[in-house]
């Protein structure tokens, strides 16, 4: 959380302060020429002018090398951000000083402090996710000038000006920044929310492994995938044999539990990061294998038949012996097939299983003659 508000924070500070990067480039050349300043001074004019608009390119460098920069030198980049900031209002600030300090630039005393004070009160907010270094910034702003007028009989009375311009953008400065950590902080919690709510909507409540729904959008892509890159794909459809006699001979409750045994069975048997397992529905599974050769394919089909005979499933005093039945279909996906017809093809296979007599494996490539004739059951 704090990584990541320290990089949204470093964001959001570049692209707010870019408008003032602007401000800086033009508005003391602007001032100088419509108050005919730059006839009056034109080396002085010149020398700010140039200091300005250099900085202002540098800063765009900078904002420009960002995707380059940053990922591998944070620190590197942040330094370089606060420094031509801090460089931009010291160049500012010494316009100021300057001007009070000499009795020949003071009529154009007032169109300087415009300046400063435009640019202190853009920056309580503009510069709020740092707020340490916006103190900084401010106080560079605020403190030159109103020691420069403190000490010059004429402008004494700007003191209170500056010194009430500076706490004031202290004080909004803070603000800005909670109200700032507060968005954010609400925007990350809506973002987990988010993922929360997508999650449980790809999830079985009782076996926490995908559902239905998700496991249909994933073979759709994994369809794709996989006949766009020319690999093997294979899918497993299990149905656990008699179910309804183990709800009927321990109840519901332990029926739910001994699925659950199921789904733990292969999720441990299907164990390759890309294998996708579902609930399809009541007592069935379905498997996806991508990039599986039908001959691995029916190797796990296998594994899984046997350990899930092998195991006998304990709840408190009851032992029960479970058996699955699966359907297995393994192809190289073409833009001629659909994952619908793939899937129903499992389905089908299954659906031999049931019929040699359950607790088997059965491939529809092995048994494609003997299954042409057997209308799909899928819905
Ligand atoms: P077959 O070998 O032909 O598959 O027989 P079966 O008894 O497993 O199949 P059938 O379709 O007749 O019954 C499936 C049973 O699965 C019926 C239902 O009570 C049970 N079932 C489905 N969903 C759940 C569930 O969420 N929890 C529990 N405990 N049982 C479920
Ligand atoms: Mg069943
Ligand atoms: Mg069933």
């Amino acid at each position: 959380m704090d990584q990541q508000f320290v990089k949204r924070s470093d964001m959001d500070f570049l692209n707010r302060s870019l408008p003032g990067v602007l401000l800086y480039a033009v508005i003391w050349p602007l001032l100088a020429w419509s108050t005919d300043f730059y006839l009056y001074a034109p080396s002085f004019t010149l020398i700010f002018s140039g200091a300005f608009m250099g900085i202002s390119l540098l800063r765009i460098t900078h904002a420009l090398s960002t995707k380059f920069i940053y990922r591998q030198y944070p620190d590197t980049w942040r330094a370089l951000l606060f420094l031509l900031c801090i460089s931009q209002a010291a160049t500012l600030s010494t316009l100021v000083v300057l001007m009070i300090n000499q009795a020949q630039y003071h009529q154009w005393v007032i169109t300087s402090l415009l300046i400063v004070l435009t640019v202190i009160g853009g920056s309580a907010s503009s510069l709020a996710p740092k707020p340490k270094f916006t103190q900084s910034y401010i106080a560079l702003l605020s403190i030159p000038g109103a020691l420069a007028c403190f000490f010059s009989d004429e402008f004494r009375y700007l003191v209170p000006l500056f010194v009430m311009c500076w706490l004031y953008s202290l004080f909004s400065a803070r603000r800005f920044f909670k109200e700032y950590r507060r968005a954010f902080t609400i925007e990350s919690k809506l973002k987990d929310n988010q993922k929360k709510l997508e999650k449980l909507n790809q999830t079985d409540a009782l076996t926490g492994i995908f559902n239905r729904q998700y496991f249909d959008d994933a073979l759709s892509i994994q369809w794709d995938l996989a006949s766009r890159s020319h690999t093997h794909l294979s899918i497993l459809f299990l149905d656990l044999d008699f179910f309804k006699r183990v709800n009927d001979q321990y109840g519901h409750l332990v029926g739910d539990k001994a699925l659950c045994h199921a789904a733990k069975l292969l999720k441990d048997k299907a164990k390759r990061k890309s294998d996708m397992i579902a609930r399809y529905g009541g007592e069935e599974f379905a498997i996806i294998l991508p990039i599986t050769q039908h001959q691995d394919a029916m190797e796990l089909a296998e594994s899984i038949r046997q350990s899930l005979a092998k195991q006998v499933f304990v709840d408190g005093e009851h032992k029960i012996k479970l058996t699955i039945s699966i359907g297995v279909n393994s192809t190289l996906p073409d833009k001629q097939q659909n994952w619908l017809t793939f899937l129903d093809q499992a389905d089908q296979a299954l659906y031999q299983a049931k019929a040699q007599g359950r607790n088997c494996v059965v491939s529809y490539q092995d048994t494609v003659c003997d299954l042409k004739s057997t209308k799909p059951r899928l819905a």
